[in-house]
């Protein structure tokens, strides 16, 4: 991508970027599990180098490094390890909504810390029976005075269990149609009424919290109430297309991982008195990984261009997230088996490149919902 998208400042970042992953983190990266997570104060030494505020102006202690720089950074950090990456994202994505519909008094207060990593974040929309159906949301948000009591319930909500700041979707008006009566709040973690639980592991990006949300009363300032009342349905929309850009990265992180990792093994081990990687069909697995990976990378860094260029990415976004997250299952499924039986076994990292692949099929938006969105762009019009 170095001569397509990335500029002298996003080669800089990279070789500052790798110097902090090699110090930070490289040492740490296969260590996290489900007894193991990722702990508040690697996030906060993620967000100490600059890495959370790409998106969020210098003013608030962000980098204002851009979308194109923030893909970069979230692609090299999933090489290592991708939990890492997902537990960071929350952060980004509030940081974004915050500094593009949040109030002067809002960002003075909250940006600052959360593109330093002194406060944690996540994004709750997902309920029981509005997953893939976002304005299917029940949880109520009704005025009262100065504030709003919010009730209901969210799940598999990232970062429940670290999380300092709760964004929170909630329907304000259910008199009219959802999109245009959702809003939503910053809700901190210890205010009355919000409860939080862990009740179940997860197949893979181990080491991620991840959790469900009771709110009973919970009564928030309208202070925290982040843009008009009303509008957090669209507010969303636009969130997710940076959600589905940086889940994207993520799976090119895991793919570009797995790739390296099969090309080492093929030229190190051998069968019939030959290295693996001198076989044709090994060879055929090699050409078609890398080049899915590569056309995964020129999707999300051309849609990330676009929409530096202040252009609408809805549909490129989707695309980019349906095919990375696609390829991210095929070429680590690939490599697994370029491993042979080693890559049936945790002795090596490709089983776990495969099921932390598997779940970008399903977050942030499933691979159908994905390819509805797409077709759906596709046959507007005439
Ligand atoms: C590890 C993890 C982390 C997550 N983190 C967060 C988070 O931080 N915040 C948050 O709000 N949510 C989070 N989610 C929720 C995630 O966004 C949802 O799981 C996802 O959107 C799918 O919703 P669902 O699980 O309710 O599945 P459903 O929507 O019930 O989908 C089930 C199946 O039906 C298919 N389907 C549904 N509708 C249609 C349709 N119209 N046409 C065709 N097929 C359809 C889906 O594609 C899927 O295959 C997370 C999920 C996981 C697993």
């Amino acid at each position: 991508m170095n001569n397509l998208f990335f500029r002298e400042s996003h080669i800089e970042l990279k070789n500052k970027l790798l110097k902090f992953l090699s110090k930070e983190i490289d040492a740490i990266k296969d260590r996290f599990n489900s007894n193991n997570k990722v702990t508040a104060s690697l996030i906060r030494k993620i967000g100490q180098g600059g890495y959370i505020g790409p998106l969020i102006p210098s003013k608030y202690s962000g980098t204002d490094a851009g979308l194109i720089a923030h893909c970069l950074i979230t692609e090299e950090i999933s090489k290592l390890n991708v939990a890492i990456s997902v537990s960071r994202t929350p952060c980004i994505l509030d940081g974004y909504l915050l500094n593009k519909y949040g109030n002067e008094q809002q960002k003075e207060k909250y940006l600052g810390k959360i593109a330093r990593g002194e406060k944690i974040c996540s994004i709750c929309v997902t309920e029981e029976g509005a997953g893939s159906d976002v304005a299917g949301i029940k949880t109520q948000a009704i005025k009262s005075g100065d504030s709003f009591i919010l009730n209901g319930s969210k799940k598999f909500i990232t970062n429940v269990g670290i999380a300092d700041y709760y964004f929170i979707w909630a329907i304000t008006d259910k008199n009219v149609n959802p999109r245009n009566g959702m809003s939503v709040f910053l809700v901190e973690k210890d205010t009355p009424g919000l409860e939080i639980e862990n009740p179940y592991g997860l197949m893979g990006i181990q080491g991620v919290w991840n959790g469900i949300i009771n709110l009973k009363d919970v009564k928030v300032s309208s202070e925290n109430l982040i843009g008009d009342q009303g509008s957090a349905y669209l507010s969303l929309m636009d969130t997710f297309n940076i959600e589905r850009l940086t889940l994207s990265s993520e799976c090119n992180g895991i793919s570009s991982a797995a790739l390296e990792a099969a090309k080492s093994y093929a030229k190190e081990h051998s069968q019939f008195n030959k290295p693996l990687s001198s076989f044709q069909l090994t060879k055929i697995k090699i050409a078609e990984m890398a080049t899915k990976l590569r056309a995964a990378r020129l999707l999300v860094y051309s849609t990330a261009k676009l929409a530096e260029s202040n252009l609408n990415i809805t549909k490129e976004a989707s695309m980019a997230k349906s095919f990375s997250s696609k390829s991210a299952l095929d070429i680590t499924s690939k490599a697994i088996q370029i491993h042979g039986g080693n890559g049936y076994t945790d002795n090596f990292v490709v089983e776990r490149y495969m099921r932390d692949a598997r779940f970008f099929q399903i977050g942030g938006g499933t691979s159908e919902i994905q390819d509805l969105i797409i077709a759906r762009e596709e046959l507007k019009g005439k």
